[in-house]
This record gives structure tokens, sequence and C-alpha cells, in this order.
């Protein structure tokens, strides 16, 4: 490919929305370009790193048995009513309506449609199991669209859904996807680690993330050197410590002005903040049921995991947001800053586990300017659920082995789930077994995020002056960048190691514009191609020079070691 003749648009500014590095750079690279918020289009040399990415994922699927299709975007109510998600998804559902007013939505992910087409197909047994995917465009109508490809809402999501007849089956299907997904960011070049993640109200070891590693990311996880825990961490569980052995002492009420939060009321009662009981107040509100509070209740220096508090509650997560403290006040006698879980009255009281064996701690009494001391669970107050409600944080002890854990954030590429008969059921796809028994299917899905993977890739693969692509996901391999064109001797030799290295396998950009060195440079830098050579002064002696955009040094070498050593080191690094 000619670069004077390729539709290239790079971008001297920062457009001023791009707060990170990928966004930055793939709107500067002219790889991508923005229509409206959180909807991107792809522009040439975006569209072939897409490709590629496509093609690695498309690969690894069909290796691990899967089988390619494509269903639509646009999905018809009546099948997410049949699921119950019509009424639960909420705003992020990207719902249309058309001309004679029938409701459908945009497809934000398909296991309504998948287990739509199977239930019509499948019947027996024997044609078990069965593993359907797709690399399709999803819409997903997102509060915050942001960091480009990363949250948008439009996006290039693998989608692919497991068909079993039982939970071994399934088992042995979210084995396969979890070791395709390995072999594909592998080849992505991420680096990457598979966390266990929440899989809801159903719990167990049931989903895993695929997190790439990197500062910006929006997930974080808990891991440990010791072993080989690592979980998100809304889903690591915590373990709680046994409490010493310690009497209970009389309940005390303390006049405590103005200490509104724990670090104040700690200070001056003298206590350490783990002496102390924090109140969370939420409303929960469900779709076509009553609304009503909820308190929540840890130790002072916890953080509360929301995650683990919807699932306790059993509701879905859109469903759970902070009380109005006033309007709560007046039902339940909470008062805001000094709520504790005496004197509370019609709510949900929810109560980590922790707080059970704790003795004499110190809480809100639930009137203005005072604390209790000295409250004891079981004496004291008693917890409509009693559960881990705690957010694992750095430093606390690995809920496997105990040693301190650590934390990293990351970007969610990938995730494997196994869903169960929670479609099957509802959605009536049933098979038949050797004895004519019916049964629901055992289903999982597997994503994931073709074109928030790109952009992490660029998360973790640049520098200042630009993007640095693996081989494998390369718009191009090689850039040959001809100094000056209007030199025969030049051009003709930079045109003979394009065609030798296009001969081989190798794709080629030919940077032939009537540009300055300087430019052609730091737009080639900024695009990224792993290999540049360039052709100048020494194309006479048959002379070019050879760099690589990830560093190291530039070496003089004969148009033909150059073409050999850019050759050798494709064909090393093009499957990733
Ligand atoms: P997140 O928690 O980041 O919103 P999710 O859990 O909702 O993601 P899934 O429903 O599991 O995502 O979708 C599968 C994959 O699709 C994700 O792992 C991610 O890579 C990608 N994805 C999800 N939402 C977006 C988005 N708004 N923009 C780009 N990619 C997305
Ligand atoms: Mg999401």
């Amino acid at each position: 490919m000619r670069a004077s003749k390729m539709y290239l648009n790079t971008l001297r500014e920062v457009p001023a929305e791009a707060e990170i590095p990928s966004h930055i750079l793939l709107l500067r690279s002219g790889m991508i370009r923005k229509l409206a918020a959180g909807i991107y289009g792809f522009l040439p040399l975006g569209r072939r790193t897409l490709n590629k990415i496509e093609n690695i994922v498309r690969e690894e699927m069909d290796a691990a048995g899967a089988q390619e299709i494509l269903m639509s975007a646009v999905q018809p109510a009546e099948l997410w009513e049949e699921s119950g998600r019509w009424h639960v998804y909420g705003n992020e559902l990207w719902r249309i309506k058309d001309r004679n007013g029938r409701d459908f939505c945009l497809g934000p992910t398909h296991e309504e449609i998948f287990t739509d087409l199977v239930r019509s197909n499948i019947s027996s047994y024997r044609q078990l199991p069965l593993n359907l995917y797709q690399i399709q465009t999803k819409y997903r109508d997102e509060a915050r669209p942001r960091f480009g490809l990363i949250r948008s809402r439009e996006f290039i999501m693998k989608d692919a859904y497991s068909f079993d007849r039982d939970w071994e089956g399934l088992d042995e299907s979210y084995k396969q996807m979890y070791d395709a997904y390995t072999k594909v960011f592998t080849r992505c070049g991420l680096q990457f680690r598979p966390v266990e993640s929440d899989s809801g109200a159903i719990g167990g070891n049931n989903s895993h993330e695929f997190t790439a590693l990197c500062e910006i990311g929006e997930s974080e996880v808990a891991f440990c050197d010791n072993c080989d825990m690592a979980a998100t961490t809304e889903r690591a569980e915590f373990k709680d410590a046994v409490a010493p052995e310690e009497a209970e002492l009389a309940l005390e009420k303390k006049l405590t002005p103005g200490t509104k939060t724990i670090e104040d009321v700690a200070n001056f009662l003298g206590l350490p903040q783990s002496r102390t009981i924090k109140a969370l107040l939420y409303c929960v509100t469900e779709e076509e049921k009553e609304p009503y509070y909820v308190a929540a209740f840890v130790r002072g220096d916890r953080q509360l995991n929301e995650t683990k508090l919807v699932n306790a509650l059993n509701v879905p997560e859109y469903a759970l947001a902070f009380a109005n403290e006033e309007a709560m006040g007046e039902a339940t006698g909470c008062v805001g800053g000094f709520t504790g879980p005496i004197g509370l009255h019609d709510c949900r009281v929810v109560v980590d586990s922790e707080l059970v064996s704790a003795k004499n701690l110190c809480a809100g009494a639930c009137e203005k300017d005072h604390h209790y001391i000295n409250v004891n669970y079981g004496r004291d107050y008693k917890a409509d659920i009693v559960t881990d409600l705690k957010l694992l944080q750095a430093g606390d002890p690995c809920p496997c082995c105990g040693k301190p854990v650590r934390i990293a954030r990351g970007i969610e590429v990938g995730q494997v789930f196994k869903l169960g008969t929670k479609y099957s059921e509802a959605m009536h796809a049933y098979f038949k077994d050797e004895n004519q028994q019916e049964h629901p299917l055992v289903m999982g899905c597997y994503g994931i995020g073709v074109t928030r993977t790109m952009a992490a890739i660029v998360e973790q693969y640049h520098d200042d002056n630009g993007i640095i692509w693996p081989v494998s996901v390369a718009p191009y391999h090689v850039a040959v960048v001809l100094l000056k064109p209007q030199d025969p001797v030049q051009a003709a030799l930079a045109e003979k190691i394009t065609a030798e290295l296009e001969a081989q396998g190798a794709e080629v950009i030919l940077d032939d514009r009537d540009e300055r060195p300087g430019v052609k440079f730091k737009d080639m830098d900024l695009l990224g191609f792993p290999i540049r050579i360039t052709v100048g002064k020494k194309a006479a002696d048959g002379i070019v020079e050879y760099k690589l955009r990830r560093g190291g040094d530039m070496q003089e070498l004969s148009a033909e070691d150059a073409v050999k050593e850019a050759i050798t080191l494709i064909n090393a690094e093009r499957r990733g």
C-alpha cells in the first residue's frame, strides 16, 4: 500500500475530550473517528487491526469447536418479555419502535436470540453439546460513555453461547472457552489475568473475567503472590478473623456532638475505627414491587461492597440506590450521621458477618449527637441478613491463604459465565434425553469486547510518540520510508524492497508521500508499524536503515538483509 494513495488522516492536536492514551492515539492516528458520544467509525488502518483481532478470535473459537453465525442487532421485545429482562434491563437497553409502534431493542447481548434459535432446532440429547458464536455490533446506551473504545455505546463483541445436557457438560464447554480466551489474549500480546468474578445471586465458581492489566482500567482485581487466588474486588471473598474473647460490657449512650463521620466519632471517643460500626442507607426500588429501605452495617474501617449487598438482597443491580436520608429517617428512625442498628424500624437490616463476633463496638444511637458504646450483636440488635459485605482491600488477608493481598487495576476484555438454565427455563428451551424425558438446556455465555481489546492493546503498547503495535495485530508489518520520492535510485530500491517483502507474505506500507522526512518519521511512529525500513542517501550502495518501533538501535543493513530480518521477525510473531 502506498501512503500517498491511502486514506490517511493523522491529527497533530490531541482531541480535547480524550483523556487516556488509547483514546488519544487511536483518534490522532486516524484509526477511528468519532460520530457521536460513544459512537465510532473505523478508518482503513483501524479496520485492518480490527480485522486481525477478529480473525484471532475466529481462529481460536473455531479451533475450540464453536460455529460462527450472525444474528441481527435488532431484537423483538417479545423475546425479552419472555426472559423477563425487558423490564429489568434499565436504561442501558436501547429501545426502538417500528412504524407500527412495535417494540424492539438494539441488542446489548444475545442470550434471548440464541436461546430462541436453539429451542426451535434442538430437540434431542444427540444434538448436544453445541456452541454457537458471532462477531457482531452491540448497543448499550451507557450512562457515561468514555475512554473511546473502552466504554462506547456501539461496539463489537464476540459472543458465544454453549448448550449442554447437564452441568458436567457445561463445565467442559466452559473450560474450552476459558482456554480459548487465554489463547486469544496471549496472541493479541496482552498482559492479562483471568480472575474469578461475580456471578450474581447464583454464586459459586461460575464466572471469570479476563482483565488486561493497566492503571487506567475501570476494574479492580485482588490477587495473591503466595497462592493463585485472583478475583475482582467485587467478587473477592473476605474471610473473617476470629475475634478475641471479650466480656460484654453494659450498653451506654454517649453525647458525641457534631461527630458525623466514623473518623470524628472515633477521635472523639478515643477509639480505633475498627471498634466502630458504619451504617450505609439504601432504598431498593424494583419495577412493579413495593420499594423498601435497607440499612447495611460494616466495621468502621471497612468499605462496603455493593455487589455483595445486591446479591444478599437478591435484587437486580439497578434497584439499589442510596436512600434520601430525610425520607428514610421519617420511615425508619435513622438519623443522618448518627444511625446505628439500635432503634431502627421498618427496614431490612443487613449486617456484615464480622460484626457478629466483635464485642463492645460503638454505633450511632439513631438520635442526633449521640452514639452508643459497648454495642453487641444478639444482645442489642439483630439482623435480617448476616453475610460478608466487605470490600477486600490491599493488605487484607487473602481468603485462600491469609497472606496480604495485592490490588491491581485492569480493563475487562472478556468474560466467561455459566448461565445454567436461567434462559432455557424462562424461554422453554428443552431437549429430550435417552428416555424421552424433557430437560432444560444448560447454558454458558462467553463475551469478548473486540473493540475494547483494540484499545486495551494500545494502552499496553505505546510511548510518547505513538502506538507500538504487536506484530500479530499491526495494520501493516513494515513501513518502508522513502525519503526522496523524486530520486529514481531511492524510489527503485524502496519499490524493490516492498515487492520482496510482499512476495514473502509481509504487509507493507510504502511511505512515498512528498513530505519532509521528519513528518514521515513522526507519522510512522504515531501509527506504530512494528518495523521501519528507511531508504535514503545510501540507496545507491544498496544500504538502508532498519529499526524496530519497540526500540533498540537503528541498524544500517543491505536491502537484502533488511528484508531477511523483517521476514524472520514477522514469521516469528505474526501468530502472536
Ligand atoms: P462492564 O462491566 O465493563 O460494563 P459488562 O460486564 O457489562 O462490562 P459483558 O456484558 O460481560 O460486559 O460483555 C462482554 C464484553 O463486552 C466485556 O467483557 C467487554 O469487553 C465488552 N463490553 C461491554 N460493555 C462495553 C462497552 N460499553 N464498550 C465496549 N466494550 C464493552
Ligand atoms: Mg456493562
